[in-house]
């Protein structure tokens, strides 16, 4: 058997897995991992709510992983990035890696965020998911690739009353439950402690998680949504008009019927005529943010945000109404879907969504020699090969997926482990 050096870019789930599978399926390899972090576990690290402890022991699988023999790690090594390419040291580029692996594995993630596209985006206290969260999980403020999230001051958390969630998935619940978990629940997680200082001084009146289609097109977890309601901190508000309204098409699949009965036990239960002190939290169905508008005494911050009203004319597909609201928002975070960034040496990304790629195989522009698209030896996995959809452990199957391609490559002579690689990587990190 043949020695395969095998390179791993990123060092998340997807980088793990592959890992992983990679050391099972060819027991003579030797895995190297580059990560432009210094630390490694990327999404499991930065990502997951730190409430979601059981998510995050994950990171045991990770460090069993990392302690075989063949594996070896590389922090704060920045690959393919061509601006960093005179600027730092720990530059490799892709033409370089290529030299000095038989094959390398691009898990790099979805690290761009999708935008609304609506003026006053750019208003101080307008955030995206990736901010609010990237904050609590403590991810230093200069490695943050875009606007960290903070408040000036004790007056300026204070005065956040109406907070706009965009965007109906996951992570606007993940942003969501952050911010109305009872802060002593939160004590024994992983948040920082900073960011738990700063939410114990929150005083929220009101949460709004704004889709614009309806309750059954939510992106929504059905036990994330119980997750939330369970935590009996807020006054859960539901339209009965739009349950009702969206109720009138078709036969829904098991997940939406069960949603269905979360939102109809829970949102019935709620009287919010009575005075409590629980934040309301209203899940607002059938709007899209329009504008993003400045608070009266500041121009420069946000105030309110102007919505329309949409309906929903099939299954899935909206129509404007033509009917808007305004309503008050000092603090908005957009969560609407991460988008995918390619790096230089590697072919462009499909619709913010993926790399081309046929089965983990990276599809080039260019014909090689043997008349076909594949730059052979790189592959992808993980949300860049897949887009940003699933759960960590749907990167355990893809992994398998990947690395069988790989073998079969290598059975196949695609990937020559004869070849004289230049493998030098101690001369870069
Ligand atoms: P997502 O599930 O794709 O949800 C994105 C939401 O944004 C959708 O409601 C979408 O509505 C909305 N949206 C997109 N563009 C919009 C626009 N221009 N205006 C208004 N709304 C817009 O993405 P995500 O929440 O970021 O989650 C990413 C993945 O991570 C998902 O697979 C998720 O399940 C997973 N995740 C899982 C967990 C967990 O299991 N605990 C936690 C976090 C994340 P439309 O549908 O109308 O486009």
């Amino acid at each position: 058997m043949n020695l395969l050096r095998a390179c791993i870019v990123g060092s998340g789930p997807a980088g793990f897995y592959t890992a992983k599978k990679l050391m099972k399926s060819y027991p003579k390899v030797k895995v190297d991992m580059f990560e432009s972090l210094p630390v490694p576990f990327g999404l499991v690290r930065y990502g997951v709510a730190p409430d979601h402890q059981k998510v995050i022991n994950v990171e045991n699988t990770f460090r069993e992983i990392a302690l075989d023999k063949r594996f070896s790690f590389y922090g704060n090594v920045t690959i393919g990035n061509n601006i960093y390419k005179n600027n730092i040291a720990n530059y490799i580029s892709i033409d370089e890696l290529k030299k000095m692996y038989h094959t390398i594995v691009f898990c790099i993630g979805a690290n761009g965020d999708k935008k609304l596209n609506i003026p006053g985006e750019n208003l101080n206290n307008v955030y995206t998911s990736r901010n609010f969260i990237n904050w609590y999980n403590g991810l230093p403020v200069g490695l943050m690739n875009n606007k960290s999230f903070s408040f000036d001051n004790k007056e300026d958390i204070k005065s956040i009353k109406n907070v706009c969630i965009i965007g109906q998935g996951n992570v606007a619940l993940d942003c969501a439950r952050m911010l109305i978990s009872p802060t002593n629940l939160l004590n024994s997680t992983d948040i920082t402690d900073n960011s738990l200082n700063i939410l114990k001084q929150l005083d929220l009146k009101k949460i709004n998680i704004i889709g614009r289609r309806g309750p059954f097109q939510a992106q929504f977890s059905v036990g994330e949504v119980r997750e939330i309601f369970k935590l009996n901190t807020s006054n859960i508000i539901i339209n009965q008009n739009d349950l009702i309204a969206n109720n009138e098409h078709i036969e829904y699949e098991r997940r939406i019927k069960r949603l269905m009965k979360v939102f109809n036990d829970y949102s019935k239960n709620t009287d919010t005529n009575n005075y409590n002190n629980k934040t309301d939290l209203e899940l607002c169905f059938f709007k899209r943010p329009v504008e993003i508008l400045p608070c009266n005494n500041d121009k420069d911050k946000v105030g309110y945000l102007k919505l329309e009203k949409m309906a929903l004319c099939d299954t899935k597909n909206i129509i404007a109404t033509g009917e808007y609201e305004t309503i008050s928002c000092d603090l908005l975070i957009s969560s609407v879907g991460y988008k995918v960034n390619s790096i230089d040496g590697l072919p462009k990304i499909i619709k913010d969504n993926c790399i081309p790629n046929d089965n983990s195989k990276i599809i080039f522009t260019d014909v090689n020699e043997q008349g076909n698209h594949f730059n052979n030896g790189l592959y992808a996995c993980g949300w860049f090969r897949r887009g940003p959809s699933g759960v960590i452990l749907t990167n355990i199957e893809e992994a398998n997926l990947t690395v069988n391609r790989i073998l079969n490559d290598i059975d196949n002579g695609i990937i020559d482990l004869t070849l004289n690689i230049n493998y030098q990587n101690d001369k870069h990190v």
